[in-house]
Parts: C-alpha cells; structure tokens; sequence
C-alpha cells in the first residue's frame, strides 16, 4: 500500500534521485541508531538518554507515519525530542508534520524552498477531482478503441487519486529552529555537530556527527556509486571541498549514512564520491578550454571507468550541470 503511495509521490515531486520506492523497513547500526528506509530518502534515528533524535522526515506523511510506529517498536516510551532536516527536498521533509511534537530544526534557506515547493504542488495538481473526473471518461471512451490507450489513461489517473490521498493530508511544516551556520546539540550526554558549508547539493544541506555513536550523516551529499547526481543549481566544487573535509575527519566516524540506500562503513565512499565529481568537473573544465561545445562533450567523453555505477547512462546530465556551473 504504502510502496505504491510512494512511487507516486516519487514521481510528483520529480526529485533527481536514483531511490527505487520500496518497502519501509528499519536497519540496526548500533544499539542506539537505527535507519529507515524506504519511504523517500533515508531517516536515521539516534536514541540517547534524555530522548530521540531523528534525522529527515520521509516523502509523505504517509510513510512518515509508518516510521514513527518503527522508531516506537525499537524505542518505546522514549520522547522525540529533535528532527532534524538535512535540506528541503521533498523525500527529506513531508513527513514532518508528524513530528510536530520535538523540535524541528534546518537551515534558514530551507523554509522558503519548502514553500514554493508546495505553492508548485497546489498549483500543479490542486484540482485533482476535475482531472481526476476528466480522465475517467476519456478511459470510458477510449477502452473500446485501444487497450493501451486506456490502460495509460487509468495510470494517469491512478496517480493523481494519489496525488489527492496526499494533499489531503499533507501539511507542509518547516522547522522552528533556523540555524545558519556550524552547531553543536548536546543531548543526553551525546554530541551532535550540525555542520553547514554553504550551497553543494542545495543551499541548505547540513550534515550531521556523532562521535559517540561513531555516526555521519550526509544524505544527499552522498549518493553510493551513482551517475545523475548533479543537481542544476548544485555547487560541485564547493561539493568536493565537503567531503574532502569530512574525509579528513574519517577517525571519527565509522558508520555513513547516505540519502538513499545502504548505509555505508568508513570514509571509502566519501572517497569515491569526491573522486567521481572530481573527475566530471574537470573533465568538462579541460574541454571548455579546448573549445568542445557541450554536445561534443557528451558525446565524446565516456568516462568508462564508472559503467557500474546506477545511471551510468545519465552520466551526460552530470557533464551537462557542471558545464551550465561553469556558465554562472
Ligand atoms: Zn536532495
């Protein structure tokens, strides 16, 4: 039920991300971290004594439902006291109504993009009954023509009945607590960083350590061993310079925590993160200088050493955002 709901909110939001919607599951890191998966981007959650701290708040208020009843089953009884919203992207924070009983923190930037994100939603697929009654008769007229046709109209259809289940309930709900620079949470005798380095992946992206929990979180920040990562307005060499520093850091962490999919051990994947963008931007910088257009770019540079890589095939997206950076 819910793994359907999700594939379409995927769609809806249209956010470049390689996650397949699948099941809402929870991981074990350690005894007191867990991390949920599977309804958007990843929710990480750190137990410690005097309450919880959770990190991203899933797609929908749907699935970030069903991950309030999984933190209960891991951790009963104990207060939420924190969430804590990596950047505004959709998969990370429209769930957060549920939580409107801790403290909802996130950059300054983020409220604003949150905002327009939902004026675009309303506005998009506000007036869900109509199209929703439109397409049911063009179903009814088209069924006896062609099987295909109908069968995508009944798709269409389909998705904004739950375009509908989600606006009806969604109430989008930005954090209180705006932070514009590095911060420290002490909690329960736990150290939380919240680092923020300025636009990479957007220009609210924080990232997260707890050295008693051996714990990083970078979320979209760090996308395993995937092509298709860069955004338009991403920054790729202010994205590098990120992971490099947290790669430095490497002795202090020993879990990382991606915005989708497994959670990975050791800086490894930092590494290779850094290497990837690395090698995209100057790759595209090396044939500005020569004068290639973009076309040729793309057409002329496989870079095949990353053919394993999810969206290998989208690789031409990245060239294309760090070219259009290089415009700016
Ligand atoms: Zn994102």
């Amino acid at each position: 039920m819910i793994k359907k709901k999700t594939i379409g909110l995927l769609i809806i939001i249209a956010v470049a991300t390689p996650v397949k919607a699948r099941d809402i599951e929870a991981t074990r890191i350690t005894q007191d971290v867990i991390v949920i998966h599977g309804g958007g981007g990843n929710t990480t959650v750190a137990r410690t004594d005097s309450g919880i701290i959770v990190v991203d708040s899933f797609v929908s208020p749907q699935a970030a439902r069903e991950a309030k009843d999984i933190i209960i089953k891991y951790f009963p009884d104990i207060p939420i006291k924190y969430l804590i919203n990596t950047h505004y992207h959709s998969d990370h924070v429209r769930g957060n109504q549920h939580f409107r009983d801790a403290l909802i923190i996130g950059h300054a930037n983020l409220e604003k993009h949150m905002m327009d994100d939902y004026d675009q939603l309303i506005k998009k697929y506000g007036s869900y009954d109509e199209k929703i009654m439109e397409l049911e008769n063009r179903i009814n007229e088209v069924t006896v023509e062609t099987g295909e046709a109908a069968h995508k109209l009944k798709e269409d259809s389909l998705f904004l009945k739950e375009a509908k289940t989600f606006l009806e309930e969604f109430i989008p709900t930005p954090p209180s607590l705006h932070i514009t620079s590095d911060s420290i949470l002490t909690i329960g005798g736990k150290i939380f960083e919240i680092l923020y380095f300025g636009t990479a992946h957007t220009d609210n992206d924080l990232v997260i350590l707890s050295r008693e929990d051996q714990l990083l979180i970078m979320v979209d920040l760090l996308f395993h061993r995937n092509c298709y990562i860069i955004n338009s307005t991403s920054d790729v060499k202010n994205w590098i310079s990120i992971l490099d520093k947290m790669i430095k850091r490497s002795a202090e962490y020993k879990y990382v925590i991606p915005g989708h999919g497994a959670v990975v051990v050791d800086a490894n994947a930092l590494v290779e993160q850094r290497d990837y963008l690395n090698i995209i931007w100057n790759t595209v910088t090396d044939a500005r200088h020569r004068g290639l257009t973009l076309d040729q770019i793309k057409k002329e540079i496989k870079l095949d050493g990353y053919k394993e890589f999810i969206d290998y095939d989208k690789i031409g997206l990245d060239i294309e955002a760090c070219w259009h950076q290089l415009e700016r």
